[in-house]
């Protein structure tokens, strides 16, 4: 469905959405095209492909946890709204599944580029045979997937702006390519029995795969269930016996699970650290370092590679 189609219908789903008072459509075909992303990961996807061919609006700030966000009114009010909605997919927006499963059967213009991942590079979910990991993005090389998917979803509906829409892609993509290089460069600085990533949550499993590392994480797949007695004991033990001089928290979790964990080992009689805090689900605060995929990218092997290697202080 092109532009104009697609902006009859989003009136319609509006004012359904809305009843009287919500907010007013922008923009029109001629305007820039009204895309709303889920998390801050997509967003900046958007944000770099898009350029100014898109109005965007992304849900989902710095350091919100994606696995339990829960939609507002005035988020759903946008979603119906949006000429094009954007989410990562694979169940990572958990508990948005339905309403994003409704605004696509609604004629709402939908893509889940984690799922543009061809399915033999998908990894599974232990305990759950239909599920894949949605953390695809830590492996540089598979977002590239996404950005190609995202590049040619844009241009499907958005056909006028097809030349701006290829640029920025293909450019973000060759930028994706010079990222993965430097992030196995930068992974093999790590003498080899140190690198094991040790989490929160097992966001970390297609970056391991990637780019040569043990992953544990202490929470699931999602961040939705607590971890048990049992499961800080057996980590604890595991990070004593094999003597990782770091673990890692993540900026869209709650420190406690990974400091209950320090203790643990403490308590053992052996010796770790919180190497630091790594972006997981989310980007870092606009104007940061973080601010973009890249600079998260960037950002956590800097984390990885300092406290693992014994170089960061
Ligand atoms: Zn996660």
């Amino acid at each position: 469905m092109t532009r104009g189609r697609r902006t009859l219908v989003s009136i319609g789903l509006l004012v359904v959405a809305s009843g009287c008072g919500g907010g007013q459509p922008t923009g029109g075909t001629d305007g820039p095209l009204r895309v709303v992303a889920t998390t801050s990961i997509v967003g900046d996807l958007v944000r770099s492909i898009g350029g100014d061919a898109v109005e965007l609006r992304t849900l989902m700030g710095a350091g919100v946890d994606p696995h339990l966000y829960k939609p507002s009114a005035g988020n759903v009010r946008a979603m119906a709204s949006a000429e094009f909605l954007v989410y990562s997919g694979l169940h990572l927006e958990g508990k948005m599944t339905e309403v994003l499963t409704e605004m696509g059967t609604r004629g709402v213009e939908t893509l889940a580029v984690a799922e543009c991942v061809p399915a033999d590079r998908l990894l599974g979910i232990e305990g759950y045979d239909t599920l894949h990991d949605p953390h695809v993005w830590f492996d540089v090389g598979l977002w590239e997937y996404a950005a190609a998917c995202l590049r040619d979803g844009l241009i499907r509906v958005d056909p006028e702006h097809e030349t701006g829409y290829r640029e920025r892609g293909d450019a973000l993509i060759a930028d994706f390519a010079a990222l993965d290089a430097w992030v196995r460069e930068r992974i093999a600085e790590v003498p080899e029995e140190r690198r094991v990533l040790v989490t929160a949550h097992d966001a970390f499993s297609y970056f391991g795969q990637a780019y040569g590392m043990e992953v544990r994480g202490l929470l699931g797949v999602s961040t939705a269930a607590e971890a048990g007695t049992a499961d800080v004991q057996e980590l604890a033990g595991f990070i004593a016996d094999r003597g990782l001089p770091a673990v890692f928290v993540e900026t869209s979790v709650p420190p406690r699970f990974i400091e209950a964990l320090t203790e643990a080992v403490v308590a053992r009689g052996g010796r770790v650290t919180i190497g630091g805090s790594l972006y997981s689900d989310a980007l870092g605060s606009p104007g940061g370092p973080a601010e973009t995929y890249v600079g998260t990218v960037r950002a956590n092997v800097d984390t990885i590679v300092g406290a693992l290697s014994g170089s960061a202080e």
